[in-house]
């Protein structure tokens, strides 16, 4: 008999948990959208928007998803022809690459493999390589959500710098922001990409392009850039519309104030960040202890490269696709299926998001469900992963 009643838990990275309190702040009659509370309200999630990323510079908002803010930004800065470093760690930069070169624009891609982060000295290798300054951007994600990798950003503007490259250092943060700690302008990240619907806890639907004033000299010169994805009258409107170039979207505004609201002036965003580190921490912890003797492994070996928004979990041949559908029917639980991965081992692997709206019984509920579907489907594993789990949460 399944046991699957009850509240669902789609522990995917992305779209993640959505507030009640933020799907009520959408539910009400349209608002006006020329004067009034909705106009007023606009203002303070823009300021707001800036302190999640912990920038005093501009953010253009988009009527998009991930892919949208991807765009806008090549296009607001690159023009055909122009070349762009992709660092790839998983699946997303490389996504990012294949828009880039839909609008013209070269790349030139290292790829590090599925499990391992951007190591720094290939890329300055790559940079004192490019003595004629071709490439104009450096594009890598924080946190990649296939292999749930997380980049040392602050690392890349360091190698920018020792080479004394002029390119742009351009920042996915679609998955991490208001998960792992992230400091754009103390980073010296020139554009950085977010969406609404991972750690912000907002259904799919708005997407975020933040540029310093570097990015916004190049929009100078960027002949890709269009009038819908222009980000200087979105960052600063003359007219409300203009925010949006057209309607805004009034009740993903609602849900994204609510959603700020908790994050900046309730919990705090530090306190956010040690939140997910802590429930990653006890994810990691319960992998560990069943690894112990088992095929079981954490993707990313290095804890220091780990996100604490999503973790890529191996657990041998067929395991995850069968553990994936036992969790669905059997516990209430959808695990992320594999991204990115390379084709035979892609039964293995699945994905637990972690990000926004979880707390500590649900990332234990999702463990414990873990391992009563690996005693059911008797798939190996090594003993004591939910005690250590508890161990981390305690600690708190
Ligand atoms: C989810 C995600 C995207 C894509 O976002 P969409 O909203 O699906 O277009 C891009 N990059 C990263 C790192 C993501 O996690």
């Amino acid at each position: 008999m399944s046991l699957a009643n009850g509240r669902h838990y789609l522990a995917i990275p992305g779209p993640s948990v959505m507030p009640d309190r933020v799907l009520q702040a959408m539910h009400r009659p349209a608002p006006n959208i020329y004067t009034g509370q909705l106009v007023d309200m606009t203002a303070t999630i823009v300021a707001d928007l800036k302190q999640v990323a912990r920038t005093r510079h501009g953010v253009a908002i988009y009527i998009a998803n991930g892919h949208g803010a991807w765009e806008a930004a090549l296009c607001n800065t690159l023009s055909r022809g122009d070349k762009v470093l992709i660092l790839g760690t998983g699946r997303f930069c490389q996504g990012w690459g294949e828009l880039a070169r839909g609008l013209g624009i070269v790349t030139e891609i290292i790829d590090f493999g599925f499990r391992a982060k951007v190591d720094l000295d290939r890329v300055a290798e790559a940079l004192r390589a490019d003595t004629g300054h071709q490439i104009k951007a450096v594009l890598a994600v924080q946190v990649d959500t296939a292999s749930s990798v997380r980049n040392d950003i602050p690392g890349l503007r360091r190698v920018l710098d020792e080479t004394g490259h002029p390119a742009l250092l351009f920042s996915d943060n679609i998955a991490c922001l208001a998960v792992d700690e992230f400091h754009m302008d103390d980073w010296g990240v020139d554009v950085m990409v977010a969406g609404c619907q991972k750690g912000l806890m907002v259904p799919p639907g708005m997407a975020f392009v933040y540029f310093n004033d570097k990015a916004d000299a190049a929009r100078e010169t960027a002949d890709c850039v269009t009038p819908y994805w222009d980000w200087r009258p979105r960052a600063n409107p003359a007219l409300y519309y203009q925010h949006f170039c057209g309607t805004a979207p009034t009740h993903h505004l609602y849900g994204l104030r609510e959603a700020l609201d908790m994050i900046l002036h309730e919990e705090g965003l530090e306190a956010v960040w040690h939140r997910h580190k802590v429930l990653a921490g006890a994810v990691w912890a319960a992998f560990d202890a069943w690894g112990q003797g088992s095929e079981i492994a954490l993707n990313i070996a290095d804890p220091s490269a780990r996100s604490h928004a999503v973790t890529t979990v191996r657990i041998g041949g067929d395991a995850g696709t069968r553990l994936r559908h036992w969790l669905e029917h059997e516990a209430g639980i959808t695990l992320g299926i594999p991204l990115g991965a390379p084709e035979e081992e892609a039964n293995s692997i699945f994905r637990i998001g972690h990000m926004g709206h979880v707390n500590a019984h649900m990332v234990l509920g999702v463990l414990g469900a873990i391992q009563a579907g690996m005693i059911a489907l008797g798939i190996p594993h090594g003993p004591g992963g939910l005690d250590v789990a508890a161990g981390v949460i305690a600690r708190g």
